[in-house]
């Protein structure tokens, strides 16, 4: 393909995409086709002389859209959103067309430049404590996703302890053995309810993992006296906590740490770093209405968020924030001769690469700095808005039919969870159908803790079975989720 020919087939790809999005609406938000159906569409192997594009092109309705999930459909309701924009599109198609892996400033001084000044943008429009800010200590960095951030920063965590405990040995064999030996007893936590992320990272570093609890009584929270239990029960066993995973916005219900009580907990363990993770709920931050959340992040060491979930970049922008940059250099700057130059070693710029894990990075702030110029802090925070406006109904019209729904939390970020309530057994009173909590005082009773039991069995199963008929239709998309047992 040259130039020309590129020409022609972006302009037909553009109408093609321009189209896809007005006909939105009207698209079955989920896929009908069945597992495998995808290979029987192609041949067997790729072909010998290239294709031309147009018939490329034809196969994009042939064989990809039949197996498309529809993510930007207004019928969209899973999980958490993954919002598009057309100022997002326009970002990664001038990332791909420069397609530069600036891993060092000098591999493209504009991408490292644009990245560190969005990033300051955003942390000051989602009032970020200043310590966050790069013309500090601290500093943001694009990576693709949180579980990305989540484990750079549980590796940087882990690495940030031994030097601190280790500092007074001397580099050689013996301290060798006892890095080694401490890294067994490190112990990574996050609360129940946050991200699988947080154990995988520690599954990939090699340490522990305990859960803190965060039960329904609290909010799914987790509170500051359930996290210095946990550091408590570790420290008797000879272990050696290292690192939470706070949560603004967990996955199932949106809950938010208890952050005021966390910050008084790491005022008594200062090793250990706590990560606030608000991959989802973190755009919210844009309201003023939200940003009584983020003053006490400066007791933290990290902070990420998604604007490609709720802030209309594009896939993949999760920004992550450090407040002392130093803490993540001095665990992954690691400098061959390939990639000294005099740059670096004058010590005035950013090399991203010293901030994560892989080497080559993509030119995402593109895409972010399109959407802010697009839309402006007053058109992100009016869309943020109207999703929320539109959660709290939805909330009220669950609300309104306590007959069929129980509501469980929310409307919380626009997130509303509910259970379907099942016909009541005999033998519950009114009461205990309404407040189905296996721990109310009014089960004291054998029987009628059985028949609760019961109940909320029933529950769940009926709630399991609409939500799989809901689905099933294709016409919403939800999701589900067990929080203790509901
Ligand atoms: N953290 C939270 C709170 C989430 O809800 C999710 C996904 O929904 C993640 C992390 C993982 O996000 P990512 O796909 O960016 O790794």
């Amino acid at each position: 393909m040259d130039s020309s020919q590129f020409r022609e087939a972006a302009h037909s790809a553009i109408e093609e995409i321009a189209n896809y999005y007005d006909d939105l609406p009207n698209l079955p938000v989920l896929s009908s086709v069945t597992p495998g159906y995808l290979r029987p569409l192609l041949p067997d192997g790729p072909p010998q002389e290239g294709e031309a594009w147009t018939d490329i092109q034809k196969d994009i309705e042939r064989v990809i859209k039949p197996g498309l999930t529809h993510w930007q459909s207004p019928n969209f309701m899973a999980f958490f959103p993954a919002n598009s924009s057309y100022p997002g599109m326009l970002g990664e198609m001038y990332s791909a067309a420069f397609n530069a892996p600036a891993f060092n400033w000098i591999c493209s001084p504009a991408i490292t430049e644009l990245e560190t000044v969005v990033m300051d943008w955003v942390a000051k429009m989602i009032a970020l404590p200043e310590c966050y800010l790069s013309k500090g200590e601290g500093g943001g960095i694009i990576q693709g996703t949180a579980s990305e951030v989540v484990l750079t920063a549980v590796v940087a965590a882990r690495e940030r302890i031994l030097r601190r405990r280790l500092a007074h040995m001397e580099e050689g064999e013996e301290k060798l053995d006892k890095m080694a030996e401490m890294r067994g007893k490190l112990v990574a936590m996050g609360s129940e309810h946050a991200h699988s992320s947080t154990q995988k990272a520690a599954v990939i570093a090699g340490t522990r993992f305990r859960t803190v609890a965060a039960p329904k009584e609290d909010g799914f929270r987790v509170t500051g006296a359930s996290l210095r239990k946990t550091i408590e029960e570790c420290k008797k066993k000879g272990l050696e906590p290292f690192y939470f995973t706070a949560t603004l916005g967990t996955t199932a219900t949106c809950a938010v740490d208890d952050f005021q009580g966390l910050a008084e907990v790491v005022k008594d363990y200062p090793d250990i770093w706590i990560h606030v993770d608000a991959a989802y709920a973190g755009s919210a931050l844009v309201c003023p209405e939200y940003q009584h959340l983020t003053p006490v992040l400066e007791h933290f060491d990290s902070f990420n968020f998604n604007m490609h979930k709720w802030l209309f970049t594009n896939f993949d922008c999760s920004c992550f924030f450090i407040k002392k940059r130093k803490d993540l250099i001095e665990t992954y700057s690691i400098t061959p001769s390939y990639l000294r130059n005099t740059f670096s070693d004058s010590g005035l710029v950013t090399d991203y690469r010293d901030w994560q894990i892989p080497l080559g990075r993509r030119f995402r702030s593109l895409k972010v700095w399109f959407v802010l110029r697009s839309y402006g802090v007053k058109g992100l925070q009016a869309l943020i808005r109207k999703h929320i406006g539109l959660g709290e109904y939805f909330h009220s019209l669950i609300a309104s039919r306590k007959d069929i729904f129980t509501v469980l939390t929310g409307p919380d970020f626009a997130l509303t969870t509910f259970t379907v309530n099942p016909p009541k057994p005999r033998g519950v009173s009114e009461t205990a159908a309404d407040q189905p909590d296996p721990a109310h005082e009014s089960y004291t009773n054998d029987f009628m803790a059985d028949a609760e039991g019961q109940y909320r069995e029933n529950a769940n199963q009926v709630t399991k079975e609409v939500y799989e008929k809901v689905n099933s239709k294709g016409e919403i998309f939800i999701s589900s989720s067990v929080v203790c047992g509901i």
